[in-house]
C-alpha cells in the first residue's frame, strides 16, 4: 500500500482490551452533558441538509485544523486496517457518503462519487460480507450519488430503518405544505427550512420559531441548526442506531466506519464493544475536531479515504 495513510494514533478498540475506554479521548469532557447534547442537536439539524456544503465553512476554525495537522503521524499499514482486512467474510465496511466518498461541493445535489472510488467500492463489495452507505440524504439520493445499486443504503440518519418514522411521513409532509417558505429541503422523513439566504435573518428566525411551535403542537420534533429549522418525526434514530441495526441483523462483530461530521460520532459509538471496531475520521477544515479526536484513524479528505479503501 502506498504510504498515504496518516494515522494519528493506534488506539485499538477491542473488547479484549481493558484499557480501551481509558485510552479513548474524553469526548466532550469539557462540556456538561446537557451542553453537549445541545451542541450535538444543533449540528445534527445542520448536517441533515446533507451534508451542508453550503452551510459549512463559516464555522471553520483554521487554528483547530492546523492543530490537527500538526499531530504526529505514524504510517502503519499493518495494525487496525490490516485486521479489518484479514476476515472480510465476517466484517462490515460502513461509510458516510458526503465528505467521505464524495467531495463536498457548493451544490449538494451535484455531488458525485468519483469513478475510481466507485471501482474500489465494487471490489470491496465483492470481498466483504457487507458494504453499506449511511447518509443524511435519503437512501434514494445516496444511491444516486454513489451510483452503485449493489451496495446497502440507509438514509436520513437511520430514520429510514425505524417503522414508526414512516408512519409520520404523511403528517410531516402535509404540515410542511402549509408553510409558505422559499428555501425548503424535503426528504421523505425530514423537512428542513433554510434561512441563510433570507433578506432579514431576524425576521426569518421569528417566523420559523412560530413554525416550530406549530410543528411541536402537531407532535413533530423541531430543531434549529446552522441557519436551518429541521422538522422530523418523534422517533429516536441516528447513525448509531443504523449501524447497530445493520450489524445486529447480520450477527456481525467486526466493522470499520468512516465519517466526516458530528452525526458520525453516533456511528463511532455504536462500534464500541464489538470484537473489532475501527473508526475513521475524514478530516476537513470545517469538520469537527471532536470527530478527529474520537477516531482511530484520521485521513485528509476523500482522496486519502480512497487510498485507505484500497488497503482493505
Ligand atoms: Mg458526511
Amino acid at each position: 500500500m502506498d504510504v498515504t495513510l496518516e494515522r494519528v494514533e493506534d488506539r485499538a478498540r477491542e473488547s479484549s482490551d481493558p484499557d480501551r475506554r481509558e485510552r479513548r479521548p474524553g469526548r466532550g469532557a469539557a462540556l456538561e452533558a446537557g451542553e453537549e447534547d445541545q451542541q450535538r442537536h444543533d449540528h445534527d439539524a445542520a448536517a441533515d441538509t446533507e451534508e451542508g456544503a453550503e452551510e459549512a465553512g463559516d464555522e471553520a476554525d483554521p487554528d483547530e485544523f492546523q492543530r490537527h495537522r500538526s499531530y504526529p503521524r505514524v504510517v502503519n499499514g499493518d495494525s487496525l486496517l490490516a485486521r479489518i482486512a484479514e476476515a472480510p467474510d465476517r466484517t462490515a465496511i460502513l461509510l458516510d457518503v458526503d465528505g467521505v466518498l464524495a467531495p463536498i461541493i457548493d451544490v449538494p445535489h451535484d455531488s458525485t462519487v468519483p469513478e475510481e472510488t466507485r471501482a474500489e467500492l465494487r471490489r470491496l463489495n465483492d470481498r466483504y460480507v457487507l458494504v453499506a452507505c449511511i447518509s443524511g440524504r435519503s437512501s434514494a439520493d445516496a444511491r444516486r450519488v454513489v451510483g452503485l445499486d449493489e451496495l446497502v443504503y440507509v438514509g436520513e440518519h437511520g430514520l429510514e430503518l425505524e417503522p414508526e418514522a414512516a408512519a409520520w411521513s404523511e403528517r410531516l409532509q402535509s404540515f410542511a405544505t402549509t408553510i409558505d417558505w422559499e428555501d425548503v429541503e424535503r426528504k421523505p422523513l425530514t423537512v428542513t427550512f433554510h434561512y441563510r439566504r433570507a433578506d432579514d435573518e431576524t425576521e426569518a428566525l421569528r417566523m420559523l420559531e412560530a413554525v416550530a411551535a406549530r410543528a411541536r403542537h402537531e407532535g413533530l420534533v423541531a430543531r434549529f441548526g446552522r441557519k436551518v429549522l429541521e422538522l422530523r418525526p418523534p422517533v429516536a434514530a441516528h447513525k448509531g442506531t443504523a449501524v447497530a441495526h445493520l450489524l445486529g441483523e447480520r450477527g456481525l462483530e467486526r466493522a470499520l466506519y468512516a465519517g466526516d461530521d458530528t452525526t458520525d460520532l453516533d456511528a463511532f459509538n455504536a462500534l464500541r464493544g464489538l470484537e473489532l471496531g475501527v473508526t475513521v475520521a475524514v478530516a476537513s477544515a470545517e469538520g469537527p475536531a471532536e470527530l478527529r479526536e474520537a477516531a482511530d484513524v484520521v485521513v485528509d479528505g476523500p482522496p486519502a479515504m480512497l487510498e485507505l479503501l484500497r488497503s482493505l
